[in-house]
This record gives structure tokens, sequence and C-alpha cells, in this order.
């Protein structure tokens, strides 16, 4: 898919949270910065130094909202962080994170991602009860739980409010003095626990949707959140509370897309996976060919491994211009295909009169996928095989990923020899889902793959 096209298979927003860490600010700039990928619509950071919270968040990637001095001002040793992927028509500054609140209990500032999937519903609720709502997003209904809740303290608020939440969604909360992770009860997006050593010799802790902000920052990954578990940061000292619970259905597409491969997630490294869904992919559909070439950067991993099972050399056939910024957002059919040819470069003298398979992770509308065969046709391939590291994605996804319609998934719509002919490829075969399971080979597999099988547990 290498997110060339506008409105592929998107990833919804980043959130980190730093407690006891000297800069803590600093910390969550630098976790946001890593996880930039996950969204760059908006970025948020709100800080306590247990007196009252600060907050900064604008539109724009991370280097852009935050400079030194507005770092500086965001004070004390606790922070939490969002970076906000806005789905169409959502991207007003109003729908930033983090949300600050005060209430009767004092302040909050909360950050959250994936999507909630009975929020209308207590949504209308609450606003037949007189409610008022300012943004379109989700952590405005747990703002407003909380402060109807009779409880006492906020740990009970919650315990009492985030049970009656379905969907897919983590939140971190900041309050004066504390902070509280929860990740939802099947455990949908990941999240984990890392910690970090002060000068001091105390110990300070982050939370982060991926690992690779921990490597920025120097921190150890711990584990991971666990499904319906709430994590509550005090007085230098972590409480585990299981607020809710239900089997776990991590997504597997963080595998197959969304994470860094330097990411652990779900307890494996995602490059590792990549990597044998490649090995896997060359089993199920060997071709005789001169060279296994990636998609950049998504098919990197896979490609990788279809040339170590094949024995067929791996190259560099496409490069990448990193730095072509948000500037053809334009859904037009026109558009989409320049931006393909900005983006991806053939090497002409690699292609020429090569019998060539292309990896790449997904196919979604079938634009991209076209194009490149386009270009390497342009090149002078002598055939191209094109082969998706993953299953046909046939369903779209209700669980914080924004994903086109049934109706633009070209997989949903037409049988695997129309998408090849479509694409203009010589052949187009794509991972089993059985190959996918072997390629996480852990003996015990239970993931949402709902956007490949169209089987959906909540
Ligand atoms: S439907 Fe697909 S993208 Fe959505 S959570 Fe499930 S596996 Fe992930």
């Amino acid at each position: 898919m290498s997110d060339l096209n506008y409105k592929s298979w998107n990833e919804e927003c980043a959130v980190v949270g730093v407690y006891n860490i000297q800069d803590a600010s600093n910390i969550a700039y630098y976790s946001l910065f890593a996880m930039q990928h996950r969204g760059q619509e908006a970025s948020g950071i709100s800080t306590s130094d247990n007196k009252k919270l600060f907050i900064t968040k604008n539109k724009g990637l991370v280097t852009e909202v935050f400079n030194k001095e507005i770092l500086c001002n965001l004070k004390g040793n606790n922070a939490i962080g969002h970076n906000r992927y806005a789905t169409a028509g959502e991207d007003s500054s109003a729908d930033a994170q983090p949300v600050f609140a005060n209430y009767d209990l004092g302040q909050v500032a909360i950050v959250h991602n994936g999507n909630i999937t009975n929020a209308k519903e207590i949504k209308d609720e609450l606003i037949k009860e007189g409610a008022i709502f300012q943004s379109h997003m989700d952590t405005e209904v747990l703002i407003h739980l909380i402060a109807k809740s009779k409880q006492q303290t906020l740990t009970d608020r919650l315990k009492e409010t985030i049970p009656k939440l379905k969907g897919a969604f983590c939140f971190i909360i900041l309050s004066r003095t504390k902070m509280f992770v929860i990740r939802d009860r099947n455990a949908f997006r990941p999240l984990s626990l890392g910690e970090i050593t002060n000068k001091d010799g105390t110990k300070g802790y982050i939370v982060a949707s991926e690992t690779c902000a921990f490597d920025l920052v120097g921190a150890t990954h711990i584990r991971d959140v666990e499904a319906g578990e709430m994590l509550v940061f005090d007085k230098q000292k972590i409480q585990s509370h299981i607020i809710m619970q239900e089997d776990p259905y991590p997504c597997v597409f963080e595998y197959v897309y969304f994470a860094r491969p330097d990411s652990k997630v779900f307890g494996r490294l995602v490059y590792d996976i990549r990597k044998s869904m490649g090995m896997e992919l060359a089993k199920e559909n060997p071709v005789d060919a001169d060279i296994v070439i990636p998609v950049p950067d998504s098919g990197v991993a896979a490609a990788l491994g279809y040339s170590k099972q094949s024995g067929i050399p791996f190259e560099l056939g496409i490069i990448r211009n990193h730095y072509v910024g948000r500037t053809f957002i334009e859904p037009t059919q026109e558009i989409r295909e320049l931006k393909v040819r900005l983006k991806l470069n053939p090497i002409k003298e690699i292609i020429k009169d090569k019998k060539i398979i292309v990896i790449d992770d997904s196919i979604v509308r079938g634009t991209t996928s076209k194009q490149i065969v386009k270009i390497l046709r342009d090149c002078g391939a002598k055939e191209i095989h094109m082969k998706i590291s993953s299953p046909p994605t046939i369903s779209p996804c209700y669980y914080g990923v924004d994903t086109p319609t049934k109706s633009e998934l070209i997989s949903a719509n037409m049988s695997n020899d129309e998408v090849c002919k479509y694409i203009g490829a010589n052949s187009l075969s794509f991972l089993s889902l059985e190959g996918l399971k072997n390629s996480i080979g852990d003996g015990n597999y239970k993931f949402c793959q709902a956007c490949f099988d169209g089987k959906y547990i909540v």
C-alpha cells in the first residue's frame, strides 16, 4: 500500500504517557517524533508539575508544533502526548489532543486513540440530559461520564465509567499528581510500558503506542499493558487494576503495515514478522524470476524474506523520495497517479529485460499497484509478478483505523484474476490467511483479522 493513496489504510493516532521523569515534556516530544507515522495532522502535550497542568496543542507535525521555548514552558515530571491522524472532514484544530477539562475533583488532560463503537449512543444520551459537546472526539464522552459519576476518586470514577465504553481504545489521563493508562478489553491497539532510571536513581515510567519511542529516549521495555487493564501511576509507584475482562484480539494489521519495523508489537519484533510473511509468501507462491524488489518502504522486510526463501536475488529496484510532503491531497484519480510518480522512482538499469517479483504489503484500491506496474513496464521489465504479503483486504475496519468503504476496496469487488488484469501484472498472488497465521507462528494465534475475513469481534 505504501501509504501513497489519499485515504488508504490509516492508523489513527499515537499516544504517550511519561511519569516521574525529569523534563517529561522533552521525553514526550521525542516519543511523539518517533511515532509520527501514526498521525501527522496535529500534535499536543500536556504536563503536570504536581500543582497544575500545562498544555500545548496545534495542527501540524511534531517538529512544527513544538520548539525549545514551548517545551520549557511545559513544566513538570509527568506528561501525556498525542499525534492525531484526521479522518476526512474532521481535521479542525478543535479536535487536536490532549483534551483539557476542569471538573469537581480538579483538572484532567486526556489523550486517546482508537474508536469507541458506542460513543454515539452514549453521546446522544448525554445530550438529552443537557451535556454540551465542543468537538467530534470520543474523548469528550469520557470527560462527561467522569464528571457525572458520584464516586469519590478519579480511580473509582474510571473503574465505573470505562467499562461502559465498547470498541478499540487506549486512554492516558493526567491529573495534577497521577497518571492513568487504560487499554480496551480486547487490546486491539498496541500499548507498551517502559522504564527509565533518572539521574538521581529514582525510577520513571513511559507508556507508548510503539516501542520505537522507548529506543529514542533510552527507555527499557518492561511489558505490554494488558487487555482491560488500568495502570495508576501515583507517588512513584504503579498499581494495576483489571477493570474489564475479555479475550484479547490485537490488530494483525499492525504487523502487516501500521507499526514501524523496529517496534516490538504484541511482544514480537515487527521486522521479524514481516520477513516471515515474505518467506511464507515464497513457499505458497513460487515463480521463476530474476530479481525480487520491494515497494518501499513497507514491502522491504517481506521482500527480504521472499528472497531468502526463494534464493532469488533482492534488489532495490524502486527508490522512494521521502521528502514529498502532504501537498497533493485532492482525491482525484489524476492527482493520485502523479503522487505515485513523485514518490517512487524505478532504477531502469536494474529493471530492464528482467523478470521481476514485486512485493507490497497490501492492495487497497489498486491505483498504486497499477501505477507501479506501469512505471516498471516503461523501464523495460520483461515480466512483473505482483506478490502481496497479506491476504486480500475485503472489509473496512471499525476499530480505530480509517479505511476506505467496502465499495472502494478492490478485492471486495473483483476476483484476483480481475485485480491482476486491472493492475496490468503478469501474475498476482496474496498471502493466505493460513500463511499469515504461520508467519506469526506462536502456536496461539488470536488476532483481529476482520479486514481480511469480515468477522468482526465487537
Ligand atoms: S479490522 Fe483490520 S485494521 Fe481493524 S483492528 Fe481488525 S485487523 Fe486491525
